[in-house]
């Protein structure tokens, strides 16, 4: 699959043809600024390498099967070419369009909360299957993506691999361009690769779904905290802060009558005392198969004033999609149970 090829791969596979390397970058070119959809308009390519090309590769993006309009975010449902689903959501920010992409289809963390989990996962996702989310979304608008975030169906730490490649693809400047400091990855905590992935040294920020402050109650809310615990990803936390010297986010959903209690946000406060971090409060999407329920705002803000009284950093997420299918998770849930 083309789209799978990091600049890198295709400089090596010509070199191993006995071709220039720079053909390389005239492949991206086309594929990514120019945007052509076969190998047989790349004009500057020669008649023999185009066969090889097409022998070699397959320039296949996923289909978009649905598509749910809503205030400043349009969902997405995309059938991959083995006839499995996976969703991505656009939001349009004032700081720019921003795409929620999905890396696996299904997910096996299995959080109490989230919709994505209740279908098992079914494998992973290929690089070029995330490159098609963009891309498509891309044209579909007819717009520029700046902003990606791994904050789609699945765990991308257990995809690691392939989520590394797909970052290393769209982060290169011959290619679709987004910055790493425009890419965040999110996890719900899978401590080993957070290590790796500090190792990485890339200027990718990290993001950590924590929406608990201790591991008695996140570990009634999240799988995952019965093998890593707190402490342990707080550990790999400031670990990757020494190494990256970035600010790493907490992510916080605010489900009523659960986590949302002064004890809570003072609890949260003293974990991440001290820390180079912040904390994003994230209004919950609720769905009809599963009873949390969402803390109303004046809630919300009380725990906010808390955090800030506290000197923690902290954001509301701005709602989006509450009006369509937009927790991740629903459009697939739905067309599967068709
Ligand atoms: N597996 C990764 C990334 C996908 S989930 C992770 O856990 O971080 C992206 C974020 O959406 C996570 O913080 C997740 O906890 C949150 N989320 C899941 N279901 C949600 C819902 N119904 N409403 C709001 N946020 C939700």
């Amino acid at each position: 699959m083309i789209y799978g090829q990091t600049l890198e791969d295709l400089e090596n596979y010509f070199t191993l043809l006995g071709e220039k390397k720079f053909k390389a970058v005239q492949i991206y070119d086309w594929l990514y600024k120019k945007r052509v959809n076969s190998f047989d308009e790349m004009s500057n390519i020669k008649k023999d390498v185009i066969l090889k090309l097409k022998e070699d590769f397959e320039i296949s993006k996923p289909t978009i099967v649905q598509k749910q309009i809503g205030d400043d975010v349009y969902k997405y449902l995309f059938e991959l070419d083995d006839g499995n689903f996976v969703e991505a959501a656009l939001m349009i920010h004032d700081y720019g369009n921003s795409l929620c992409v999905s890396s696996q289809v299904g997910c096996n963390m299995g959080c109490a909360f989230c919709e994505s989990g209740r279908l098992k996962k079914k494998r992973n996702l290929e690089a070029f299957e995330m490159v098609g989310q963009i891309l498509l979304v891309e044209e579909d608008l007819n717009i520029r993506i700046s902003h990606v975030v791994l904050m789609g169906i699945g765990e991308p730490f257990d995809n690691y691999d392939n989520v590394m490649k797909f970052i290393n693809i769209i982060n290169s400047g011959k290619g679709i361009d987004i910055g790493a400091r425009h890419i965040t990855v999110s996890t719900c905590g899978i401590v080993p690769k957070i290590y790796e992935f500090a190792d990485s040294k890339l200027q990718v920020n990290l993001a950590i779904s924590l929406h608990a402050p201790n591991d008695e109650l996140r570990s009634k809310l999240m799988k995952i905290n019965k093998v890593y615990k707190i402490d342990d990803v707080i550990k790999g936390v400031k670990y990757y802060i020494d190494k990256t010297n970035r600010r790493v986010t907490f992510e916080y959903i605010m489900l009523k009558g659960i986590n949302d209690n002064k004890k809570c946000a003072l609890e949260l406060a003293s974990l991440l005392k001290g820390l180079n971090a912040y904390v994003n409060l994230i209004p919950y999407n609720e769905t009809s198969h599963i009873d949390f329920k969402k803390t109303s705002n004046d809630n919300v803000m009380r725990f906010y004033d808390i955090l800030k009284k506290n000197k923690i950093n902290v954001t509301v997420r701005r709602e989006f999609g509450s009006e369509i299918s937009a927790a991740c998770g629903q459009l697939r849930a739905s067309q599967e149970e068709k």
